[in-house]
């Protein structure tokens, strides 16, 4: 705990907080009879609260995020030497760490060679359906407009995001939403039966549901799809290998930009440097955030293609035939510094190896508790990022309660372990355990996490 604080004080940052913050994606009427959770310290896979009691993070930061774990000096002296260098210039004008980011990022993703900054994963994609959008007015008078998302999938909490965005609950009572969207069914196998899917060749069928849409709306008006590679808040989904072939069939076959949201997924979450490369997809437009530099500091990124690219230079003589777009903020060095530190990081430490091998442990351990406990329906994942979904019947295969759901993590978290689960997402299917531990994670760590679900299931659902 930090030495720095007294009792006394941190007691003072309970009250303020109190008095003054608005905290994210949740209700405060609770925080009238119970102090909020002011998380104080890290290092490594744990943080320490107000009160400090220690946890064990099973979700990086609660939201996927901190790839690289707590505490790490060299991320904070990398950004530090930079800051004292310069901190920040707009995005018009280019930044040494910048440029090295993006050199670096670009060896990992071949296909793909620009690199355009901003701050968070909703303001990517919003970069991104602008570019969908602008390459419709330049190349088809406007009419290849249309984005498509898919159920169950999210984007980002901007409007637009919302109008792309799959979990009606995130949206609901923030309409009227921005028109163009158009949603395409989700491809969860386990949920095949509830779409009147066959069982067989599931990936394929999930596919062609999109070429129906495409079909529905008009090839002509359809400019890009949207998918994360493996949906992260809509249930852990893991999309199976036939529906990735014909995904890029499709787009192909229409000439539809396919943007990949790999704001969760990004930067070795999965075991590779990115979720489409799971797959052997080929993205056009990608968009990543919260690996990118594991929370050290603000940055997300767009990177496309030379192809997409070359779209907004194709003729001088027209005024707006550039990308007119800015991010303020896109201009702070900390980010790409950061950054450049948290790839080395990964690299030298071989933390896509860890993840992968890590994540095949844990899940393995994730199928034996669901040996124990009738109410996993399901684990899934790949990598460190799994999920287990609750199921009031096997048979049925009905979806466990949200309530008991969220007593199974509040559980967990009174014995100190951080795990997340699908909430206020997907109506009736917020019901799915979700498990995100840093990159560097051990067999210890994650048998503490397991373990810790595993009293939580007994108590919970007996
Ligand atoms: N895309 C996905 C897949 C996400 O999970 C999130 C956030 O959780 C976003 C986009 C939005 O990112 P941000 O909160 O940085 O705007």
């Amino acid at each position: 705990m930090d030495g720095n604080l007294t009792p006394n004080d941190l007691s003072h940052v309970v009250d303020a907080d109190k008095a003054h913050i608005w905290h994210h994606l949740i209700q405060h009427k609770p925080f009238e009879t119970k102090d909020p959770n002011v998380i104080v310290e890290g290092k490594g896979m744990r943080v320490w609260n107000q009160a400090g009691k220690e946890h064990i993070d099973g979700v990086s930061g609660g939201v996927w995020t901190v790839n690289v774990g707590y505490g790490r000096e060299s991320i904070a002296k990398a950004v530090y030497d930079q800051l004292v260098k310069i901190n920040f210039f707009a995005g018009s004008a280019g930044s040494v760490p910048g440029a090295l980011f993006a050199e670096k990022l670009i060896a990992k993703m071949p296909g793909l060679s620009r690199v355009y900054y901003c701050n968070s994963g909703s303001e990517a994609n919003e970069k991104a359906f602008k570019m969908i959008r602008q390459i419709a007015h330049k190349r088809y008078g406007g009419t290849k407009h249309k984005i498509l998302y898919r159920d169950r999938d999210y984007h980002g909490t901007t409007i637009s995001c919302l109008s792309a965005g799959g979990q009606d609950e995130r949206g609901a009572q923030y309409g009227p939403y921005t028109p163009g969207f158009v949603r395409v069914p989700h491809c969860l196998e386990y949920r095949a039966a509830d779409q009147g899917a066959p069982t067989e060749n599931y990936g394929e069928w999930a596919a062609d549901q999109i070429e129906q849409v495409i079909l529905r709306e008009g090839p002509d008006t359809v400019g890009g799809l949207c998918l994360e590679p493996v949906t992260a808040g809509g249930g852990v989904i893991t999309p199976p290998q036939g529906y990735w072939d014909r995904v890029q069939e499709i787009c192909r076959k229409y000439d539809i930009l396919l943007h990949i949201d790999e704001v969760v997924c990004g930067v070795g979450r999965t075991g590779t440097w990115f979720g489409y490369q799971q797959y052997g997809v080929q993205p056009d437009l990608v968009t990543m955030a919260k690996g990118v530099a594991s929370g050290y500091a603000a940055i997300a990124c767009l990177v496309t293609t030379e192809e997409v690219f070359a779209m907004f230079k194709d003729n001088a003589d027209d005024p707006l035939n550039y990308f007119r777009d800015i991010s303020t903020f896109g201009g702070c060095t900390a980010g790409p510094a950061a950054a450049i530190e948290n790839l080395r990081i990964i690299e030298d430490e071989d933390l896509l190896g860890n993840c992968t091998r890590m994540g095949e442990y844990m899940l393995g351990k994730l199928g034996e508790l669901q040996d124990k406990h009738a109410v996993i329906g399901q684990v899934r994942g790949k990598g460190l990022f799994l999920g287990a979904e609750l199921v009031s019947d096997r048979d049925t295969r009905t979806p466990a309660p949200e309530k008991m759901v969220q007593a199974v993590v509040a559980d967990c978290m009174g014995q100190g372990v951080i795990i997340g689960a699908t909430n206020r997402s997907v109506p009736g299917y917020n019901n799915t355990l979700c498990f995100s531990p840093a990159l560097i994670a051990k067999k210890d760590d994650l048998d503490q996490i397991v373990d810790a679900v595993d009293g939580a299931l007994t108590r919970v659902f007996g």
